[in-house]
């Protein structure tokens, strides 16, 4: 579909991430580190998607230009969810793929420092479509992933009320807007990922978090550090 209220591109320019980054830590303050958390919770255990299930696609958008940064801020494009939410994910593609469905994962687990960036360079009134680094995100978790459906068929990416990451009413869930089609598939993907311990955000079609994300700690590390 034609996106004409999209995602504010922030960084067209060709600016390095860091000086970027650098700009707002020198305007705003900069908190470095993720917040501490006492507590205890559970060892963190990521999984690479695609070894449990290859049938799971990837569209790593933070690792290309396309996404609401307009830069890459991964260097590797892969996604990684905690042990049981990464297990909770292949039910839910296998359940699809009787129906002629497969997932297109867009991210799953976000090192802190990234979700930092995001939240650095996005304006006030759109800062409920990224998470709070003082309190960190479920991404950082391991227990969130963003997610759409694509055909088994035809390979291709099935459309849905509106696009990932797009900042716009379009974006909600619930949202009431687009086609009969668009809302089938959207809703086909909220069920099937509810029955399978996941819960859709507010704000977003495609975020999911998982049931018990509460007992991991927000994690720091590139993918190239986690160990498989
Ligand atoms: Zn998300």
């Amino acid at each position: 579909m034609k996106n004409t209220t999209c995602i504010p591109r922030y960084a067209k320019h060709d600016y390095p991430i860091f000086i970027i980054t650098a700009f707002f830590c020198i305007l705003g303050g900069c908190a470095t580190k993720p917040p501490h958390e006492s507590g205890t919770f559970k060892q963190t255990d990521l999984i690479e998607l695609i070894k449990l299930d290859p049938g799971i696609k990837l569209d790593i958008r933070y690792a290309t230009n396309n996404n609401l940064v307009g830069k890459p801020v991964y260097t590797e494009a892969r996604a990684f969810l905690q042990r049981p939410a990464a297990q909770a994910l292949v039910n839910v593609n296998q359940e699809l793929k009787t129906l002629g469905y497969g997932l297109l994962v867009f991210d799953g687990y976000r090192p802190w420092s990234v979700t930092k960036i995001f939240w650095d360079i996005t304006s006030k009134e759109n800062k409920k479509f990224v998470a709070d680094p003082q309190k960190g995100s479920k991404h950082n978790r391991g227990c969130a992933v963003d997610l759409s459906l694509y055909d088994l068929a035809t390979g291709k990416e099935i459309e849905m009320t509106g696009q990932y990451d797009e900042m716009s009413d379009r974006s909600y869930p619930y949202y009431t807007g687009g086609t009969e089609a668009q809302h089938k598939m959207r809703d086909l993907l909220r069920t099937r990922m509810e029955a399978n311990g996941f819960k859709v955000y507010d704000y977003e079609w495609w975020h999911f978090d998982y049931q018990d994300w509460q007992s991991y700690r927000i994690t720091n590390i590139p993918f190239s550090k986690i160990k498989q």
